[in-house]
């Protein structure tokens, strides 16, 4: 029997392409510390499923030293998305993400990474531990955030000497952790919550396929039944392994097995979950153009079983893992990533410059700038100012002057936070250029004999403007400048 086995083995193996196998490389930590079983079992439930879990999330672009390269357009566009797809998959855990922003990397050595950490003489490019250390420590101003979930971004990834550089290496992560790596062209994909729930210590559906610790395909009640304590330990994901093209019906997303492959103990697999995102890469997981989910998903044990990998490292004070420190409040999920004051409408003073500018200083407004990926209702708002926002929309409350409502639906639809808005915020000055005007003069204040002049660009900034006019008459000059505001001056020149 146990010749019939191994052989079984060696077949699997020679049958699954390269390409496959090096799909998702996991690098695991070395101080790593295996919670205690009952964390793992899925059916157990460790945490209150009312509990709200909210990471930071800091974003890395490596572009190459001049800004160059197949990153150099990635921005605030791409990452936004990111978060939206983030929480678009996770908040149906009650796991949010709380955009920290992102930086760029310049270096061109750090734009093709290796995805796993152990060292190999045949490969030129660094590590992600590497790159990691870099932005800790290796640069002038390191960029590496203690206080987030850290994701970077790179040109592509490698793993091994029988893939060097292969762009089917979509993604790495730390799992446990809060560290994951992207190729570019992996961001904004299945990849991206795939490499998250590793970062929750989720394992693949197939995990240890092939070997004799395989997940069976029994079902509960049989007795060969170990999906609780093997492969995924996740029950409502049907035991697995890492299939090709042929195994995805894509039309139905559901599993075919043809070929009768079998689990280690000659069970053919049934029902192996296509659509999940740690299953095999397959279209159906694939994100709608959108970047919403489409078909792609998540089981209700795996979600149990992140929480509870979360639960148990959340709140520790030894921040195992970095969770502690990279975590923020349900509250932080009302305010607005960002706030750049702004010179509304009302002008509150025009001081002249005599030097063909003016100081132009007016109420101060503030653009709160809200992420992407919620529902959201802004209350107590000017009317010019958006009340709804959906998913993928990036709200902006520009023209308020008062402390306003946010509620997010994905969060808690019953519940209203303030952003506070300070209404003795001041005033918001800057100089710009007159760029015409006009006089009127008269001789005689009260008289209907008056005289008019408009002035170009170059007459407005005229110093010696005052010495031109007539004297022995009244003046109003007014300059106005380049936004409309007007300084008016009333001189009698004797
Ligand atoms: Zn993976």
């Amino acid at each position: 029997m146990k010749k019939i086995i191994f052989l079984f083995f060696a077949f699997l193996y020679a049958s699954t392409s390269i390409a496959q196998l090096l799909e998702c490389p996991v690098t695991l930590d070395p101080n790593y510390v295996e919670p205690p079983a009952s964390v793992l079992n899925s059916l157990i439930q460790n945490q209150n499923s009312t509990d709200k879990y909210v990471f930071n999330v800091k974003f890395h672009i490596v572009k190459n030293d001049d800004g160059s390269g197949v990153t150099a357009t990635y921005g605030e566009n791409e990452v936004m998305n990111a978060i939206m797809i983030l929480n678009t998959n996770f908040n149906q855990f009650n796991i949010f993400f709380k955009y920290k922003g992102y930086d760029v990397i310049n270096s061109t050595s750090f734009m093709k990474v290796r995805a796993a950490n152990f060292p190999d003489t045949n490969l030129s490019h660094p590590t992600f531990d590497q790159l990691l250390e870099y932005s800790k420590t290796g640069m002038t101003n390191p960029v590496y955030d203690y206080n987030a979930m850290n994701l970077f971004i790179v040109e592509g990834l490698d793993y091994s000497t029988i893939s060097p550089f292969n762009p089917m290496v979509r993604g790495a992560a730390k799992m446990p952790g809060i560290d994951s790596i992207y190729g570019h062209n992996h961001l904004l994909s299945k990849t991206l919550p795939h490499e998250i729930a590793h970062n929750f210590k989720l394992y693949h559906t197939y995990q240890d396929y092939g070997t004799e610790n395989c997940e069976h395909v029994a079902n509960f009640g049989d007795i060969f039944y170990n999906s609780d304590t093997h492969g995924d330990r996740i029950e409502d994901t049907k035991a697995s392994f890492m299939f090709g093209g042929a195994y995805a019906n894509p039309a139905t997303c559901t599993f075919q097995n043809p070929n009768g492959y079998a689990d280690c103990i000659g069970t053919p697999y049934v029902d192996v979950p296509i659509k999940n995102y740690m299953s095999s890469t397959n279209p159906c997981q694939d994100l709608h153009s959108t970047y919403l989910p489409g078909t792609g998903e998540f089981t209700s044990g795996q979600g149990v079983y992140m929480r509870n990998i979360i639960a148990l490292y959340y709140n520790h004070p030894n921040n195992f893992y970095g969770f502690n420190n990279a975590k923020n409040t349900v509250e932080s999920l009302y305010q607005p990533f960002e706030t750049i004051p702004y010179g509304g409408n009302i002008i509150r003073s025009v001081t002249d410059n005599n030097d063909g500018t003016a100081e132009v200083c007016r109420n101060m407004l503030i653009r709160h700038r809200f992420q992407k990926g919620f529902d959201y209702a802004f209350t107590n708002l000017n009317p010019s100012d958006p009340s709804i926002a959906t998913l993928i929309d990036l709200p902006e409350i520009i023209n308020t002057t008062y402390t306003f409502g946010v509620q997010i639906n994905q969060v808690n639809p019953d519940i209203v936070n303030d952003v506070f808005v300070d209404c003795n915020r001041g005033s918001f000055c800057q100089t710009e250029d007159f760029v015409k005007g006009l006089v009127v003069s008269t001789n005689v204040l009260g008289s209907m004999n008056l005289t008019l002049e408009e002035l170009n660009e170059i007459q407005v900034k005229d110093p010696e403007l005052y010495d031109k006019l007539m004297s022995q008459y009244y003046h109003i000059i007014n300059k106005e400048t380049s936004s409309g505001a007007v300084k008016q001056t009333f001189i009698y020149k004797y």
